[in-house]
């Protein structure tokens, strides 16, 4: 089916534009980056053309799979070059503002990225690690905040919005593998902390933290091909999932150019409903999305799209929704996510009961699809999807518009 996306845009879709942008500090990371841009920073530098791969090699090595935290760490790259890099640049991280832990060994950790402008508030962001045993997942966001206004959704409520960079999206993988000690070599802070079978805790990556990532795409392809370079972090692509409410026009292009999992966050099986639910639904209908997910690129039954659906009381738990359910993913190779709302303060939206919950995932087994129930993990420090959202957002995105406004007028 072709379907012209420009006529379908619908009115009454309301996005937030971002408004932030990235500034490079004065002394860049060279963490994050893809080897050709670590091949222009040393041409930056001075390194003749004809040294710079090798140079690459090395500074990948170090960077990737030693987790090398100074430069002066680097010991086979000579005394002269990498005092030449301390002084242009550094392969720092994204600084960790709070780290919590909860009873189930799940960590969050909050970071501070630049602002904007010197002297306002840093832009936050979070990042969550899930234990389970034999695996370790670490869900890893893409944007600060989110121009989407999904109304269950916690970020969907944050009005500062930045795109976060290519360095900022590894940088959460590479600082959550510094907090763990799972850089080779070294050990776990404690033993709450389950081991999984190959020596690695962070076996599985998912964009699932803050932001949409298929509206950042240039920047979450770079990251994820950083990360699932075989000779550097190493997590097969296969490991990695990208989670979109449904930006259609790069869905293709997640597995033309990054080749990774697809995850859908469907959430309902009407348009009226989803509209709501979901406003990028109204430029982006069900029929679609969902064309866009049967010629997913890879798509095979050894490799299928996640489809994810909040349980929502009273809102799309029915079991007629159950059987609509499985009646609209006939033929795509699937896997379908019950996850139930996590609450948040002012939402209105409330959880539904288990006992709803078990008859939905009913239907659904039966109709052939493991239904996992999502477990709720660390919601002791709210560390669930869609909790995601900085402490200390609220006031300075105020005073940002405000300024902003301000710049506008005069
Ligand atoms: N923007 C992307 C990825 C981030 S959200 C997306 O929407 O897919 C990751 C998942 O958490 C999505 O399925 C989202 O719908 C879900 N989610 C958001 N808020 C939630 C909440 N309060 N409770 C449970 N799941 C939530
Ligand atoms: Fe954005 Fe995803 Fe939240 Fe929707 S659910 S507001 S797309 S982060």
């Amino acid at each position: 089916m072709s379907i012209n996306l420009e006529a379908a845009v619908a009115p009454g879709f309301v996005e937030k534009a971002p408004l932030e942008r990235y500034v490079d500090p004065d002394r860049p990371s060279l963490a994050g980056r893809s080897r050709a841009e670590l091949a222009a920073a040393l041409g930056e530098i001075g390194v003749p053309p004809a040294q710079r791969k090798m140079r690459v090699q090395q500074l990948w090595h170090w960077l990737y799979v030693r987790g090398v935290t100074t430069f002066d760490a680097m010991t086979s790259v000579s005394k002269e070059l990498r005092a030449a890099l301390e002084n242009r640049f550094t392969v720092a991280r994204p600084e960790v503002a709070a780290e919590q832990v909860s009873v189930d060994g799940t960590r969050k950790w909050l970071l501070r990225l630049p602002g904007e402008n010197p002297g306002e508030r840093p832009h936050e962001v979070e990042c969550v690690y899930i234990p389970e045993t034999g695996r370790g997942t670490l869900c890893v966001s893409s944007q600060v905040g989110c121009t989407l206004n999904c109304t269950f959704c916690h970020t969907g409520t944050q009005r500062l919005v930045r795109n976060l960079t290519a360095g900022e999206i590894v940088g959460q993988i590479m600082v959550a593998r510094d907090r763990l000690g799972d850089w080779p070599g070294q050990r776990p802070p404690d033993a709450a902390v389950v081991p999984t079978d190959g020596g690695r805790l962070v076996t599985n990556i998912v964009m699932m933290g803050m932001g949409e990532p298929l509206y950042n795409f240039e920047a979450v392809r770079d990251a994820l091909l950083v990360v699932a370079d075989n000779e550097g972090i190493a997590i097969s692509r296969r490991k990695i999932t990208v989670s979109t409410s449904g930006v259609v026009p790069n869905i293709k292009r997640t597995g033309d150019e990054i080749g990774v999992m697809l995850a859908v966050s469907l959430h309902a099986v009407r348009d009226d409903l989803r509209d709501e639910l979901v406003p990028l639904n109204r430029k982006y209908p069900i029929e679609m999305l969902l064309d866009a997910c049967r010629n997913y690129p890879g798509l095979t039954n050894a490799k299928r799209i996640t489809f994810e659906y909040v349980m929502l009381k009273g809102i799309n738990d029915s079991l007629a929704d159950a059987k609509a359910l499985v009646r609209l993913l006939a033929g795509i190779p699937a896997k379908i996510n019950l996850i139930p709302f996590n609450p948040w303060p002012g939402t209105r939206y409330e959880c539904s009961d288990w006992e709803t919950i078990e008859k939905f995932s009913e239907v659904v087994f039966n109709a052939g699809y493991s239904a996992p129930v999502r477990t709720p993990r660390g919601r002791d420090i709210l560390a669930a999807c869609g909790q995601l959202k900085s402490a200390t957002e609220k006031l300075s995105a105020r005073e940002r518009m405000a300024l902003r406004a301000m710049a506008m007028t005069e």
